[in-house]
């Protein structure tokens, strides 16, 4: 038979896991009238310092379905869907988070519109940003308008990492071995059919987000650096401006040597252009700078992550091809 694999990354979460599985069951069972595949519940504990990993323990001893991989760190969001997807046998793999707001009913559907063929991906996106903090929902589509103008990767607007795939579209993913991982960025890039289910943000079903607005400003600076590189051309073309604005300044200023003679001024000006031109070169070396240290981050080829346990008899290695 069939089998789906759920791909659900913890960190600190000891309060939302149990709720989760409850609901996985839940929905497993009842299914919305659709008979879901053969479940199997992948949690990545994302070197938690609460009792996450315990709890997951207890459950897969319980139940065969559920298997635990869990990291000697913390490796962050992107990692822990590496490794959730690598471990994944099923035929469907989903990605959820484990705080309920990517909500489990919508998987008897997505499930089914894969199975149609049509599709090889039913992909999420909230359409209103409820119960988020304004200031955030602000940055965030002011991130989003950015990264589509200057990438060619398309990201949509509130998508969510919540999806189902076809074993196709994961294996693509997988062959993605970047160690700067944006997912969001990546899902888009390997292409395939994509169909996207809106719907009303849900709000967290216990605990706390561990995005802090720096910690998300970050993030999209990293998505920006590793789907784009028009950052790199805006530095070129910024130089180029100065270069023909100097030009121009050259011309003005000898013509009016040569007609209304040579009054020697012009020292405040002369300040300001070259703190001008300083700050214009110090932000395009950072910008380069941003590239060579996320290129120096690829060479060095360290693994995504790294096992502490896991509850599989053979787990696979990162860095086993
Ligand atoms: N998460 C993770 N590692 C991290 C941070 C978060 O595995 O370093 C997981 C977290 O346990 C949750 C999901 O990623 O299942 C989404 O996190 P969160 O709900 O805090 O983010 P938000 O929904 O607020 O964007
Ligand atoms: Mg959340």
């Amino acid at each position: 038979m069939e089998r789906m694999s759920i791909v659900v990354p913890c960190y600190n979460e000891q309060d939302t896991v149990s709720l989760f599985y409850a609901e996985m069951n839940r929905v497993a069972e009842q299914g919305g009238g659709v008979a879901l595949p053969e479940l199997e519940l992948i949690f990545v504990d994302d070197g938690s310092s609460d009792q996450t990993a315990e709890i997951i323990r207890n459950l897969s001893k319980k139940d065969p379905r559920v298997r635990l991989l869990s990291f000697s760190r913390n490796f962050g969001k992107e990692a822990a869907i590496y490794a959730g997807l690598k471990a994944a046998t099923g035929a469907y793999v989903a990605t959820m988070d484990v705080d309920l707001q990517d909500p489990p009913d919508l998987l008897p559907a997505m499930y089914e519109t894969l199975r149609t063929g049509a599709y090889d991906c039913v992909a999420t996106r909230r359409v209103t940003r409820k119960g988020e903090p304004p200031i955030r929902s602000f940055f965030a589509r002011a991130f989003y308008r950015l990264i589509n103008r200057i990438s060619d990767t398309q990201i949509v607007d509130g998508a969510r990492d919540y999806r189902l795939m076809t074993r196709q579209m994961v294996d693509a993913v997988l062959s993605m071995r970047e160690y700067n991982r944006f997912s969001k960025g990546i899902f888009s890039w390997v292409g395939f059919k994509t169909k996207w289910l809106s719907y009303e943000n849900v709000e967290r079903a216990a605990g706390e987000t561990k995005w802090s607005f720096f910690k998300l400003l970050l993030y999209s600076l990293d998505g920006i650096t590793a789907f784009s590189t028009a950052p790199l051309a805006i530095a070129s073309y910024v130089g180029i401006l100065s270069c023909l604005a100097a030009l121009i300044m050259i011309v003005v200023i000898v013509v009016k040597t040569l007609v209304w003679g040579d009054p020697v001024a012009g020292y405040p000006s002369l300040v300001c252009i070259i703190m001008m031109l300083g700050g214009i070169q110090l932000l395009c070396i950072g910008i380069l700078g941003q590239y060579l240290a996320k290129t120096y981050l690829e060479t060095k080829r360290r693994p995504i992550y790294i096992l502490r346990e896991f509850t599989d008899p053979q787990p696979q290695k990162e860095a086993d091809e």
